[in-house]
């Protein structure tokens, strides 16, 4: 069984979301427009992260939790939620992902 790689999420979150994505981005900029990946697993050659990836930051929370960890790649993000969706899944069901 395939599991797709291209579930879509925006309008997911509501306005407290999209509020607190709005004040990471504003810190990011006011510590000059560069900070560092907040997933725990960043899968990104870098942990760099600047305002100019724009939509291409998500913010991380930790799962456990609900605490957000800041922002970082949306790769990463996106991944963190496969795992945690793979982990849901029986053994046999599970498929490797290639986020490329
Ligand atoms: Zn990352």
């Amino acid at each position: 069984m395939s599991w797709s790689t291209t579930r879509p999420r925006s309008e997911k979150y509501g306005r407290a979301h999209a509020q607190t994505r709005a004040q990471h981005m504003q810190a990011l900029r006011e510590a000059g427009g560069v900070g560092r990946c907040a997933e725990r697993i960043c899968r990104a050659s870098s942990r760099r992260i600047t305002v100019a990836m724009g939509s291409k930051l998500h913010l991380c929370h930790d799962r456990e939790t609900g605490q957000v960890l800041g922002l970082g790649h949306a790769a990463c993000n996106l991944s963190e939620a496969a795992r945690y969706a793979r982990a849901k899944q029986t053994e046999a069901e599970a498929t490797r992902l290639d986020w490329g």
